[in-house]
């Protein structure tokens, strides 16, 4: 059994002022900003010290086998980057804490998600469906998509992790027409918005959407 922290009337209060905060960094889509108006991030970090930085726009934290949930401005940037529409398949890389994945599942996603760490994906998806999002959990490195969902395609690919380059592998499993949003760099990453207008590498036109910070998307499972 899962113990869910309550929505204490405090936390809705930050809530509202964390979603005026993205308002005016520049978050314009309703979709996202309803869905993060909506889902309390306390039950998302087991930390309950962390309290005062729940909802802190700038605050990335720690969760389970060093890995961190990203911060409210992150997950409202990427999701924006995303151009999700209800009903789309969407694949995430890198579960984590499960927060982003609700997020998804919020604005109509049908939404794939792979993590690598055995114990947080475990856990996540104990936790995602207890609260009743049907997204469907995958533990792997997803670097050639989902093993598990051979041929499937979807119309979103968000990586939440850094990956080296362009995962090609990932890319053949995104439809044609459809967008994904990845930071990718060694030293420095960059937030990429890629379009895939052909299966051809000149064919994936690719946008700079500026500097990104994220733990790196690692190879194989982690037990
Ligand atoms: N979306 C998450 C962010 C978690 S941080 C959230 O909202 O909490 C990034 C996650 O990516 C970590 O949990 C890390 O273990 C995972 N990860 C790193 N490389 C990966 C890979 N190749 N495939 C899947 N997950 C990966």
């Amino acid at each position: 059994m899962i113990h869910l922290s309550p929505d204490l009337p405090k936390y809705q209060a930050w809530r509202r002022r964390m979603v005026e905060q993205l308002r005016e960094r520049g978050i314009r889509d309703e979709a996202v900003l309803k869905a993060m108006g909506k889902l309390p991030r306390n039950w998302f970090c087991s930390d309950t010290l962390l309290d005062s930085f729940l909802y802190d726009i700038d605050m990335a934290i720690a969760i389970d086998c060093e890995q961190t949930i990203s911060k409210p401005y992150t997950v409202a940037w990427q999701s924006q980057l995303l151009s999700l529409s209800p009903m789309m398949s969407v694949l995430e890389v890198g579960t984590g804490s499960g927060y982003q994945t609700a997020i998804l599942c919020e604005m109509g996603g049908r939404v794939y998600t792979v993590e690598r760490q055995h114990a947080l994906f475990r856990k996540t998806k104990e936790l995602l469906a207890s609260l009743n999002y049907h997204a469907k959990c995958f533990l792997g490195d997803s670097f050639n998509g989902v093993p598990e969902m051979a041929d499937f395609t979807y119309d979103r690919i968000l990586v939440t992790c850094g990956a080296p380059e362009i995962p090609s592998g990932l890319m053949q499993v995104l439809k044609i027409g459809g967008i994904m949003v990845i930071p990718v760099g060694l030293e420095e990453q960059r937030m990429l918005r890629i379009y895939k207008e052909g299966e051809k590498v000149s064919q994936w036109r690719v946008e700079d959407h500026g500097d990104a910070k994220f733990v790196p998307m690692l190879q194989g499972k982690n037990f």
